[in-house]
């Protein structure tokens, strides 16, 4: 059995070499996040290129995915690195401190002021620390500290229930999103989109500066929740972001909410990653916890694409065990709880006919004793219908376009196979090679009928418009 779903790693500095690369695509990978937060553009390029050169040596396409920084406020530094708050104690955070104490600090986004008054809680160090609003005077929020702990230089701000104004993308972002189109990212994640605008200004941003990957809208504001459907109209994928989003919810709405956004993502045929501490632990054990365990394995059963780790690839003491560590956990998960299958095919008019050929091929997927799909694609758009139906077998992508295969690398149910062909191929032949390849990768066996979708003539994106059952080994071969 193959893994379904599909694994995002984060790299930084306890992944970034070669060694280390290569052990991550062994446990089985499928995209990496270059997190815009950390590190300078030469790092994320240089990464980038050193993923795809090592995916290649591995036979294996490797998405990757430019994930902005988006407008997270923070508080500035203090002179001695770090101060301890106690509950009761009086705290202002100003926009006009240079260098912090025990009384006050200052904060990256002098508009705060504009966006608190008295009674509002604001949450520090994700959550850590809670602040509540007694005045605003000026360039400084009086506060009295709610829940009190150590603070350090920089740590993070959010306000609990939203209701931030700041715009998702800032003077960083913009010029992060031409570094990520110079380093042709399949995936470009937007930080703190409020609504479907910010997601349509990036879009214009990244396509102004070349880029041609898919949008990834990460629901981490209040704000974003509630604007989930205009965000899912013009998104590719959406990101349970939960280390935010639980900041601004209250950690207790998250495994709602990432259920109800998940199953609207599954209804706008979107793609999702669920992250963030998934397997938190691993940041200094080998072996998970058995509840980080049971949330990835809830992830799987939500019907998420793809999951997700953050600091455990990224700075951790175990990225390769964290990887494995969640790969067993999906395919066990898959294995004994098969999810899918049996989705009906949309009850709704079909506009396209490869649509419609993908609503036809899951019919036959539940109706007849199918083995696999091959499904021949420019675009990746007929894999990516196959897969929101979730059918019982693989679905092998079969592409000659490299950004094909590695866009396809975030869908779950979905393998991307290197595959040259051209509008002059014979289809009949280029059918028969598809057959070969399924049955060299063992996927399939003698006598195992395999489903395919193909467009003639061969090579049109967009251009699927023939179903075609075929038996391996069977008399229509010559
Ligand atoms: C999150 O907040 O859950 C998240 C994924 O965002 P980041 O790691 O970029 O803060």
């Amino acid at each position: 059995m193959i893994r379904r779903t599909k694994i995002v790693a984060t790299l930084g500095p306890a992944s970034s070499e070669v060694e280390v690369i290569d052990r991550l695509i062994e446990a089985g990978v499928d995209v990496v996040r270059l997190n815009f937060s950390h590190g300078t553009a030469e790092d994320h390029v240089r990464r980038a290129e050193l993923v795809r050169e090592r995916a290649r040596a591995h036979g294996r396409a490797v998405g990757v995915l430019a994930d902005l920084q988006g407008p997270k406020i923070r508080i500035g530094k203090f002179a001695e690195g770090k101060i301890q708050l106690r509950e009761g104690d009086s705290f202002i955070l100003d926009s006009a401190c240079q260098l912090g104490d025990q009384g006050r600090v200052g904060i990256t986004y002098p508009q705060l002021v504009g966006d608190v008054e008295r009674g509002a809680t604001l949450l520090l160090n994700d959550g850590m620390i809670v602040l509540w609003v007694d005045r605003v005077q000026g360039t400084e929020i009086h506060t009295r500290v709610v829940q009190g702990g150590e603070l350090s230089n920089n740590k993070g701000i959010n306000r609990a229930g939203g209701g931030l104004t700041a715009p998702a993308l800032t003077d960083k972002d913009r010029a992060d999103i031409l570094t990520a189109a110079q380093l042709e990212a399949d995936y470009l994640a937007v930080s703190f989109p409020r609504g479907a605008a910010d997601m349509d200004e990036a879009r214009r941003l990244f396509r102004e500066a070349g880029g041609h990957g898919a949008l990834v809208a990460k629901i981490e504001r209040a704000e974003a929740v509630a604007a989930i459907e205009e965000i899912l109209a013009v998104s590719e994928v959406v990101m349970v972001a939960r280390g935010d989003l639980g900041v601004e919810i209250g950690d207790a709405a998250v495994p709602p909410g990432q259920k109800r956004i998940i199953a609207l993502a599954q209804k706008y045929g979107r793609v999702t990653i669920t992250a963030t501490q998934m397997m938190e632990s691993m940041i200094h054990q080998p072996i998970p916890t058995r509840a980080e365990v049971s949330d990835v394995a809830n992830a799987v059963l939500d019907g998420t694409d793809a999951v997700m780790l953050s600091a455990e690839t990224a700075s951790g003491a175990f990225p390769v065990e964290a990887v494995a560590a969640m790969a067993r956990t999906c395919l066990e998960v898959e294995r004994q709880m098969p999810c899918g299958g049996t989705s009906p095919v949309p009850d709704q008019a079909l506009q396209r006919v490869d649509e419609t050929i993908a609503a036809a091929a899951i019919l036959a997927t539940q109706r007849a004793p199918i083995a696999a799909i091959a499904a021949f694609t420019e675009s990746g758009s007929t894999a990516l219908w196959l897969s929101r139906a979730q059918p019982r077998v693989p679905i092998y992508a079969l592409t000659p376009q490299v950004y094909t295969r590695r866009r396809v690398t975030l869908y779950r149910g979905v393998y991307p196979v290197n595959f040259p062909q051209s509008r002059h191929d014979d289809p009949a032949q280029v059918m028969r090679a598809a057959e070969d390849e399924l049955r060299r990768r063992g996927v399939v066996r003698e006598g195992d009928l395999i489903l395919i979708t193909i467009g003639e003539p061969i090579g049109a994106p967009g251009g699927t418009n023939t179903l075609k059952i075929v038996r391996i080994g069977g008399p229509q071969r010559a």
